[in-house]
């Protein structure tokens, strides 16, 4: 089936065609690793995650890159401030190198948690240094590049695309830019954009520094995306995405700098994924209005839980967090572990064969394609899931079994991994006892019981074998 993705840069949905048949080369902005990754953070991760495994279900060979941010991304992204990367260090008593590893490390523990593939290409921008350079030097023969006292920075004024995937205009963007304080005076535009600062000046002291022909120094934190996604993928390559918050600098500075250096746009679908909110503000690490994968396991929500969370609003729609969503999405997800276990409970095979399984998989196909509907594909599961609850008899729960594990290749929920609960020595004594009543004929006694063990979350259903107890789905 055709897939549907709306571009940031055409601003409607398009086709997805593919440079290379049968492949889609993938490009996604990483973390900064001078701190834990957020919520917010994971939010648009996922969203990446479900692109890229709707994308192989769909039948594409994806090969995907993404980047580490380890170096050159300033406090502020507007090319002022400290090296975030510095700060952490300083921070935290420990040296630029630890600090990277160990929330490169936090990062990747993380991502196994909610079920995101890592990146078959993860890169640390600080090992990609010459591919870095080597962009400088083509925008520096080309004249788009021009050196100050204390920076490198790609003049704006000569990129007459500046500002096409946002849409803002330069004369906005130089307004924008005028509200920060400390500029660099020698900068020609506002808008201009490091692309290597020299060690010197305000980062004398810098730690990560590498040698260059315009002098010692770091790179701007856009160059690098732009080094590593053309070195693993090409130029042009099919799809690059990130968060919302990249497209009026981030990625527009990338688009600039690798289109004037090698004349060719650098991707042709570009997407993004909206903010996650608290109290409808930015979930931030610089607001401080932040939860971890820890403060949620604190408050006893699993990453998986949070990973349904996320797939119940469209990647381009806001979502606020709260405690309630968060619980009742966790309910869900254990409400369809207990039917993946009750599925898999059911011994006797089917009489009588649901015959709606195909349309099913069409419309959950068809809600995927359409520029990633997971809600919709959601809602189709419920569906057929409370058809199933309503009349188990009437489906062939092998088949079902299978279909919702095929769902599962896209949301990546661990339908197939989930482990069957060992029952509570409570509900299995009051199960005990309930034989006992019912061998008596006590049935009145039988049936509050029923309600007792009902009311610790179980069923309990009388077959010619005995009681079977199960988990109220
Ligand atoms: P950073 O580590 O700040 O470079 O951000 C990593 C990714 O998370 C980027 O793609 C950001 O656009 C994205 N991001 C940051 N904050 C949020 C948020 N509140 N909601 C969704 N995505 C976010
Ligand atoms: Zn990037």
């Amino acid at each position: 089936m055709a897939m549907k993705l709306y571009n940031t840069l055409t601003r409607k949905k398009e086709i997805f065609k593919p440079i290379k048949e049968a492949h889609a080369a993938l490009y996604t902005c990483g973390p900064t690793v001078y701190n834990y990754q957020h919520a917010g953070n994971y939010r648009t991760y996922i969203f990446e995650d479900v692109l890229r495994r709707a994308l192989e279900r769909a039948g594409y060979a994806v090969t995907h890159v993404m980047n580490i941010t380890d170096v050159g991304h300033l406090t502020s992204d507007a090319d002022t401030g400290e090296d975030k990367l510095e700060k952490g260090a300083a921070r935290e008593g420990k040296t630029v190198w630890d600090v990277a590893r160990f929330y490169t490390d936090a990062f990747l523990q993380d991502i196994e948690k909610l079920n995101i593939r890592v990146a078959d290409h993860l890169v640390p921008a600080t090992q990609e240094i010459a591919a870095q350079i080597e962009i400088i030097e083509a925008l520096f023969k080309k004249g788009y590049a021009y050196q100050t006292s204390s920076a490198m920075y790609f003049d704006v004024s000569k990129f007459k695309d500046y500002g096409a995937l946002s849409g803002q205009k330069l004369e906005e963007k130089k307004t924008a830019a005028r509200g920060d304080v400390v500029e660099d005076m020698e900068k020609k535009n506002p808008a201009d954009f490091a692309l290597w600062f020299f060690t010197i000046g305000k980062y004398k002291d810098h730690v990560m520094r590498w040698p260059s022909v315009w002098g010692e120094g770091f790179p701007g934190w856009h160059i690098e995306c732009s080094a590593i996604s053309t070195k693993y993928l090409g130029q042009p390559f099919d799809i690059h995405a990130g968060g919302v918050d990249h497209i009026s600098v981030h990625h527009t500075n990338e688009i600039a700098q690798s289109e004037a250096a090698y004349g060719k746009p650098l991707a042709r679908y570009w997407m993004h994924g909206e903010f996650l909110l608290i109290n409808t503000a930015k979930m931030a690490k610089s607001a401080g209005n932040f939860y971890t994968l820890a403060t949620l396991a604190e408050e006893g929500f699993s990453p998986l839980a949070f990973r349904y969370l996320v797939l119940t609003a469209h990647y381009r729609s806001q979502m606020n967090f709260t405690w309630e969503s968060m619980a009742a999405a966790s309910r869900s997800l254990e409400r369809l572990y207990a039917t993946v276990q009750s599925l898999k409970d059911v011994k006797k095979a089917t009489i009588l064969h649901y015959r709606g399984l195909t349309s099913i998989v069409e419309k959950f196909d068809a809600a995927v394609a359409d520029d990633l509907n997971m809600p919709k594909a959601l809602a189709v599961i419920w569906d057929i899931v409370s058809a199933y609850h309503k009349n188990p008899d009437h489906f062939d729960a092998k088949a079902l079994l299978t279909v919702l594990y095929d769902f599962d290749t896209i949301l990546g929920l661990g339908l197939r991994d989930i482990k069957k609960e060992p029952i509570p020595a409570e509900v299995k004594s009051i199960v005990a006892e309930r034989e006992e009543a019912r061998r008596q004929k006590d049935w009145a006694k039988s049936d509050g019981l029923r309600e007792k063990i009902k009311a610790l979350g179980y069923l309990v259903k009388d077959t010619p074998e005995g009681a079977e107890v199960a988990r109220v789905p």
